[in-house]
């Protein structure tokens, strides 16, 4: 999609990933998001001939990084982006930039810069990107869920989502993976919220093509049917018998852990 004379292209990769080349039109430059693979990566960027400037990492997970190096071997001039943590840890292939809460990274030269979000949880080095009404941001928001806590704790995962959902309704949430069928049977089939209108509708839509790809995902409607975005509504509270916000969000990270579609 174009707007704002910056192109997002969409590249499934492995699995469920999805890669995020960003492209500004004017300048001709382009920003991969998580480059899993290198070859499709390299090869998008050749068929459009755009010059690749930087590699933006949301996190160290293999399935995120992997192409890094085959890509900068290829362009040794393209920066590698990630959080100044996962720098101190030297577990970034061939980082070369390190970004910390409110940094600009540009998308090319004289070009708009994305704004830097830090958002642990999911990992402790865990970045996001917002460029203008795109948000970037790996595994931390999925569509009707959210990344496991593999580092963080559950507090520290909802300020990072409380940041997250405090961003407009119109954001356009690019996520690293889609499990967003997934997510909405873990809701149906466990009866969280079972009122919520919105959520049965989208799982109707997606039970009709579960092969569909959702993402990006629109912000509004994640806060208002991810139940990963709704720790202090009664629905959540009622479903997981907690109060407090924190643990309401820690009872359902943990029954989702152990759920198994
Ligand atoms: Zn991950």
């Amino acid at each position: 999609m174009t707007m704002g004379g910056v192109t997002v292209h969409r590249l499934p990769a492995l699995q469920d990933n999805y890669m995020w080349l960003v492209v500004d039109e004017r300048l001709r430059a382009a920003v991969v998001v998580d480059p899993s693979e290198a070859a499709p990566v390299i090869a998008k960027v050749t068929e459009l001939g755009v010059t690749l400037t930087a590699i933006w990492c949301t996190h160290h997970h293999h399935d995120h990084v992997g192409g890094n190096q085959e890509i900068v071997a290829r362009w040794p001039n393209v920066a590698v982006i990630g959080s100044a943590h996962d720098g101190d840890a030297r577990r970034i292939p061939a980082q070369t930039g390190r970004v910390s809460e409110g940094d600009l990274v540009p998308l090319g030269p004289q070009a708009d810069g994305a704004r830097v979000i830090a958002i642990p949880g999911h990992t402790l080095g865990h970045t996001a990107y917002l460029l203008g009404d795109r948000l970037f941001c790996g595994d931390t928001l999925f569509g009707g869920g959210c990344g496991r806590l593999f580092e963080g704790t559950p507090a520290m995962m909802v300020a990072s989502l409380a940041k997250l959902r405090a961003l407009p309704d119109d954001t356009l949430v690019h996520c690293g993976h889609e499990y967003t069928w997934h997510n909405a049977r873990f809701a149906a089939e466990t009866g969280i919220e079972p009122d919520n209108a919105r959520r049965r509708e989208s799982h109707a839509r997606l039970a009709a093509d579960p092969s569909q790809r959702t993402v990006p995902l629109r912000l509004g409607d994640e806060k208002a049917t991810n139940p990963f975005l709704r720790w202090d509504t009664p629905g959540l509270a009622a479903w997981t018998g907690k109060r407090d916000p924190v643990e309401i969000f820690a009872e359902l990270r943990a029954r989702k852990d152990r759920w198994r579609a």
